[in-house]
């Protein structure tokens, strides 16, 4: 397992991780999570041993990483740009790791097969590179740094020079894979759907330190603070002695801020959500209206089916009780 204690990394006057604590249980798929310049590479790229800490240890089994140089930590590294070597086939790409090891032709054969099967990419050992469509390419890049087996698997937004069906398609892949191959994984991206349908626990990172850590599902049904629950997505972010006051539901437990899922409301006229309608998008399976309270609270809200109602008017909503999020401490 991999312990992170107190790590620091700046760079001159820049603190880009600071102070962090994490622990990596194995075989854990985890997703560094954030905006730009939250630390999401640089915690990365310290773990791999290309970035040097200014302060903070690093262990793995117990063992300080420090003395060990990127080469000898038996990780394996996969960055969006992943340079496969172009002139060479689609095996040799593979085997490029075990070259590395000294293992026999035999063993290298046998492995190379077994790789490219697990990615779906069987039979295509003797492909050249430049003849493979973007997917194919990224599944060898995969294939390539699980050859060696690696102790730990890290990613830096592999797929972020992917169209979004594409990607929504591989990271489903991706989980699959890293299920079987049991690899511990640290996987970074500032895609919030890409982490939640790839990782058992993901680490939201703010400023270099950890806004949130939790499973998705806890992410999603309890943001930490009103960052978190803006990064995850949410919008009718209102604080809870607003909602308060306008008589809306309040969140349980109490905290500062609450979450109305726009997803959740829906015409009722005793509703205690009393608003007008501003404007009105039609999605294809729901309308998206924009409507506002007495006090001038902006809210989204979802509404299916029925005809929807025409800017300008008033309405009563209710809203289902599952779509009450707390947000805060
Ligand atoms: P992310 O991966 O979340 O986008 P980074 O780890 O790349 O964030 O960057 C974190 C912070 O460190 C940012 O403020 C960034 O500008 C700064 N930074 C990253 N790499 C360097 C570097 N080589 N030199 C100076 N500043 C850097």
């Amino acid at each position: 397992m991999l312990e992170i204690e107190g790590l620091t990394v700046t760079y001159g006057d820049v603190v880009a991780i600071d102070n962090l604590d994490l622990t990596i249980e194995p075989g854990e798929i985890v997703s560094l999570l954030g905006p730009s310049g939250s630390g999401k590479s640089t915690l990365l790229r310290a773990v791999a041993g290309l970035e040097k800490p200014t302060a903070g240890i690093l262990r793995w089994n117990g063992g300080d990483l420090a003395a060990i140089p990127v080469h000898r930590r038996g990780f394996g590294l996969m960055f969006q740009d992943y340079a496969l070597f172009p002139h060479r086939t689609v095996a040799a790409n593979v085997a490029f790791g075990l070259e590395m090891m000294h293992k026999s032709r035999a063993e290298i054969g046998e492995r190379v097969d077994t790789v490219l099967s697990l990615v779906g990419l069987q039979g295509y050992g003797d492909r050249a590179i430049g003849h493979l469509s973007g997917g194919q390419q990224q599944r060898v890049a995969l294939a390539r740094a699980i050859a060696p087996a690696p102790r730990l698997l890290m990613f830096d937004e592999p797929l972020g020079s992917l169209d979004r069906s594409l990607r929504d398609r591989l990271v489903v892949e991706l989980h699959d894979i890293l299920d079987r191959v049991g690899a511990t994984s640290i996987y970074v991206t500032h895609d919030q759907q890409e982490a939640f349908a790839l990782a058992d626990r993901v680490v939201l990172l703010h400023d270099g330190r950890i806004e949130q850590v939790g499973s998705p599902e806890e992410l999603w049904s309890h943001p930490r603070s009103p960052f978190a629950a803006r990064f995850l997505g949410f919008r009718n972010l209102v604080p809870t002695g607003n909602a308060r006051a306008m008589g809306w539901p309040t969140p349980s437990p109490v905290t500062d801020h609450v979450v109305y899922r726009a997803d959740g409301f829906s015409p009722d006229d005793d509703g205690p959500f009393v608003v007008t309608t501003r404007s009105r998008t039609y999605r294809g399976d729901h309308h998206l209206l924009v409507v506002t309270a007495a006090d001038g609270t902006e809210l989204d809200v979802v509404v299916r089916g029925e005809p929807a109602p025409e800017p300008g008017r008033q309405l009563r909503l209710r809203l289902d009780p599952s779509a009450v999020v707390p947000v805060g401490e």
